[in-house]
């Protein structure tokens, strides 16, 4: 017999909820729900789920509130649920501490491997326990040496400029984790620089003309609209 990880789904329509919890409960997760923000916290300190389902738009508060709340004092994985599609709010919500973000609606395969993804990033804590170990990322072809600061694909060094490693190297460290426009220019280029995403577009131009096959379609690091990059990370 296993432990079954506890899921709370904080979700005030009714429809919603019902269709997450069937999903968990038929995949072998414990579910829990809340329905209000207020709800929702109470049952984050005196539950202790292993992850929480997080909708934003609560009758009695925002959600990004019960993020700010939680960050506090812990790192519980937190995937937002949102109808929003103010990109604002995703953003938002990563920035403060979101692991991950599901815009409705989406289908019960999607639900699971977000879940599995978080779950499994929480267990092996914020930067990447094979990187700590082996100072090197590989997924497919791609190869990040952190130590001799190199990215390789075939086993062919791609030349990649200062900032160019540097990108890819933080992207690397939370592979699979969606970062923020914001997050990286303020980690590549220091603070200031908030919302010039041109200066990150020409860099990830460039990045993909050197790894990618076809940079049209990468197979390596993905753009998520509006949002930020996220590194390709073996299931
Ligand atoms: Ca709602």
């Amino acid at each position: 017999m296993s432990l079954k990880d506890r899921i709370l789904i904080v979700e005030d329509e009714n429809s919603i909820r019902h269709f997450i919890e069937t999903v968990l409960v038929s995949n072998n997760y414990e579910a829990i729900v809340a329905r209000t923000g207020t709800e929702a916290y109470s049952m984050i300190t005196s539950r202790c789920p292993d992850l929480v389902l997080l909708d934003l738009g609560l009758p009695d508060m925002d959600g990004l509130a019960i993020i700010k709340m939680v960050r506090e004092w812990s790192q519980l994985p937190i995937v937002v649920v949102s109808a929003r599609m103010h990109e604002r709010d995703k953003v938002a919500a990563l920035d403060m501490g979101a692991d991950d973000y599901m815009t409705k609606p989406f289908g019960p395969s999607e639900l699971l491997a977000r879940i599995r993804t978080a779950l499994r990033h929480a267990k092996g804590g914020d930067t990447r326990s094979d990187v700590a170990q082996t100072g090197r990322y590989q997924v497919a072809d791609l190869v990040i040496d952190y130590d001799k600061h190199q990215v390789f694909v075939s086993d062919a060094n791609v030349r990649l400029t200062q900032n160019e490693y540097k990108i890819v190297a933080l992207l690397g460290r939370h592979a699979g984790k969606v970062i923020t426009y914001d997050y990286l220019l303020k980690a590549i280029w220091g603070p200031g620089l908030e919302g010039n995403n041109q200066i990150l577009r020409v860099n990830m131009a460039n990045i993909r003309r050197k790894i990618e096959k076809n940079p049209a379609e990468p197979e390596y690091i993905f753009t998520e609209a509006g949002v930020g990059y996220r590194l390709r990370e073996e299931e």
